[in-house]
């Protein structure tokens, strides 16, 4: 497809670290593992910024607490409690020795046995880490967004809080025709109200006359961290806000259109389908603001929220 592809910061293009708890050295997983054939591990995605006094993980309890919840929810026996799962994330952040990181903690097993009760699989902790683009780095000229023609799954086939590998192919599927047709990424909609639900790894807003909105959870979609962050920081800063059903056709109305994810932070949408969205981005521009003060431990956040990077 001809059509030029805005630029998006790189993530994931240098991996710098992999730590494997109980198996100092091996950087691999059985190609048999359970985890390789049928997808199932459970992970999260949580980024480390420079902070005044050195790096800080954004949110790392929370990511914990979701990451514990879908093990829970999968049926997934391990012998980590959060203490330890902090104490080994924390590690693999500093082992890079970089400030701006994305870490991808999984629980996942390398037993390489087929069958899909994973209560009869031994499940172990690893963590990834890739260099990312810092919280200096400014927002992109923005993407484009087109609907994907596939939706979401139904919460009745798999919870949607629940982050598991497997279901990943179901947002490389839309992804990767969105870009095939020229996008950058794509909006999927609920099986069932046939209404907006999220992007293939992002959650979405729009602004409309000022207030902004974002799909209500009973659509089927990830309430992501950073949505959550958005919508508090949006309070914070006396802007009007709502969780509330959103169509796509309040998409193609919108002000202002932008994506909210740990991986990219803030990314400001240029065009939705064929239409260009004003270049002024007043709300997304203080919210991308505030994003950036409140990871890179500029302002006073919330309690637990940051966590200093020591080694
Ligand atoms: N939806 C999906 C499907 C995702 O994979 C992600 C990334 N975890 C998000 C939304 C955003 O969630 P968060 O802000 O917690 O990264």
């Amino acid at each position: 497809m001809s059509t030029p592809r805005a630029a998006s910061p790189q993530l994931g293009a240098v991996s710098v670290a992999t730590v494997v708890e109980g198996a100092p050295g091996l950087t691999s997983v059985p190609f048999g593992s359970n985890s390789v054939q049928h997808g199932t591990a459970v992970f999260e995605g949580i980024r480390s910024h420079a902070g005044p006094g050195g790096p800080l993980l954004f949110r790392l309890d929370d990511h914990i607490d979701r990451l514990l919840a879908s093990a829970a929810a999968l049926g997934i026996e391990h012998p980590y409690g959060k203490d330890e799962l902090r104490r080994m994330i924390v590690g693999a952040t500093a082992a890079t020795g970089l400030a701006d990181t994305y870490v991808r903690p999984v629980l996942y097993t390398p037993e390489a046995r087929l069958g899909v009760d994973l209560a009869r699989f031994a499940f172990r902790f690893g963590a990834e880490t890739w260099a990312a683009p810092g919280t200096g780095t400014p927002a992109g000229p923005g993407i484009r967004l087109t609907v994907s023609p596939w939706a979401r799954p139904s919460p009745r086939t798999f919870p949607t809080g629940v982050k598991a590998t497997g279901n990943y192919a179901v947002s490389a599927l839309a992804k990767t025709r969105a870009a095939e047709a020229g996008y950058d990424d794509a909006v999927q909609l609920d099986p069932h109200t046939g209404r907006v639900a999220e992007a293939t790894i992002a959650n979405v807003f729009a602004v409309r006359s000022g207030r902004l909105v974002t799909p209500w959870t009973r659509e089927s979609l990830l309430p992501g961290i950073t949505r959550d962050t958005v919508l508090r920081l949006a309070e914070d800063l006396g802007v009007d806000t709502g969780e509330e059903p959103l169509t796509v056709d309040d998409l193609a109305g919108a002000d202002e259109l932008f994506l909210t994810g740990t991986a990219l932070g803030l990314v400001p949408v240029a065009h939705f389908e064929n239409r260009e969205l004003p270049p002024e981005r007043p709300v997304f521009d203080r919210l991308d603001r505030a994003y950036r003060d409140c990871v890179g431990g500029r302002v006073p956040t919330r309690p637990g929220w940051l966590t200093p990077v020591v080694r």
